[in-house]
């Protein structure tokens, strides 16, 4: 069996999830989920689906009811949004709409490595252009002839995020689609959906894992010209999010107040992680996202990964060749932020 397996997948080592540990009293910082739960409107909804025969049937394939409220919320023409299991799904379904096998797919470094997972599975070539000193573009953009180029905007793991002027160029320097990858969109200080229409070859995608409380139900969707989304619709699969999901989606999306309300304590949170983390020797990069990039230059901080797990803290390490290492905090409640606090300064 193993020599039919196609070499691209064979050779590849395969995406790495953040650690899952679901014991009760953990503080869990390592994959940016929200602290807060979803708003109420997404439970009831849930429920409502489960009534009646609505899971005996087929969902809505191309998730109408959700595209309505989307487009209405957002101001945006339904036709310009495709609906994805999770907002992966979406990087999924443009890696094989655009990039041949053999093609190239290009994105900066450090970033979110599912990137060049996904070109490995396509069997195309990967290749990422270092972020600049001040996290920005180098200019000009180095590789103008990739099939594909994600961005994610703000970025993991730094949370630094680029504005409307560098988004806007690079998607001119470069031949083939911009991918901003909006994962953490929500909130930043700006995001690219104002410029959908007005820059042909950009696609912004979103995640509900992150601002919207429902990594769990696994929900994101994509904005293109509407011409663009009916070739991406083709690739996807044809029931690609079920009837509960759509339902917990398009709830959360019309429920905006609820998520500016979560919004505004997570900022809070994440002014007081910045300040006691650089008071606690970390170099803390400006995060637009809800989490924060701690990196020290006076001692290795594997070991810190290390000391608070053991105490029942988990945050994510990372190492990127050229770059060095750091912890991706993820912004907590207020309480579990604390107890980060307390453990650090036992530590250190
Ligand atoms: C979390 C994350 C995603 C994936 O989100 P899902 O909707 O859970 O699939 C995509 N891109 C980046 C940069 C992320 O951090």
């Amino acid at each position: 069996m193993q020599s039919s397996i196609r070499e691209s997948v064979r050779n590849m080592a395969g995406y790495m999830p953040g650690e899952q540990l679901n014991t009760p009293d953990i503080v869990k910082l390592n994959t940016n989920e929200n602290p807060y739960p979803a708003s109420p409107r997404v439970l009831e909804a849930i429920r409502a689906a489960l009534t009646g025969d609505r899971l005996r049937k087929y969902p809505e394939p191309t998730g109408q009811t959700f595209r309505r409220a989307a487009g209405r919320v957002l101001g945006i023409d339904p036709e310009c949004i495709l609906i994805g299991n999770g907002s992966d799904d979406i990087l999924t379904i443009l890696t094989r709409t655009f990039v041949p096998e053999g093609g190239l797919l290009v994105s900066p470094t450090p970033s979110y490595i599912l990137y060049k997972t996904l070109a490995d599975i396509q069997g195309a070539r990967f290749q990422t252009v270092p972020f600049t000193p001040e996290w920005t573009l180098p200019t000009p953009w180095p590789v103008s002839d990739a099939h594909l180029t994600f961005l994610a905007n703000p970025n993991s793991p730094t949370g630094t995020a680029l504005g409307e002027v560098a988004v806007t160029r690079l998607a001119q320097e470069i031949r083939g689609p911009l991918v901003l990858d909006e994962a953490y969109g929500d909130f930043a200080e700006w995001n690219g959906l104002g410029l959908i229409g007005k820059v042909p070859n950009l696609i912004v995608t979103r995640s509900f894992s992150k601002y919207y409380s429902l990594a769990g139900i696994r929900f994101g969707f994509g904005i293109a010209d509407p011409a663009t989304v009916r070739e991406l619709i083709k690739v996807k699969d044809s029931y690609n999010c079920n009837v509960l999901t759509l339902a917990a989606a398009t709830a959360a999306m019309e429920d905006q107040s609820y998520y500016a309300d979560v919004r505004a304590k997570i900022m809070a949170t994440r002014g007081r992680m910045t300040a006691t983390l650089t008071e606690l020797g970390f170099e803390i990069t400006p995060s637009q996202a809800n989490f924060v990039w701690c990196r020290r230059t006076d001692r290795p901080v594997y070991p810190l990964y290390e000391a608070l797990k053991q105490r029942g803290i988990l945050v994510r390490y990372m190492n990127y060749a050229g770059f060095g290492d750091g912890l991706r905090i993820s912004v907590g409640t207020d309480p579990e932020i604390d107890r980060l606090f307390t453990a650090l300064r036992a530590i250190l």
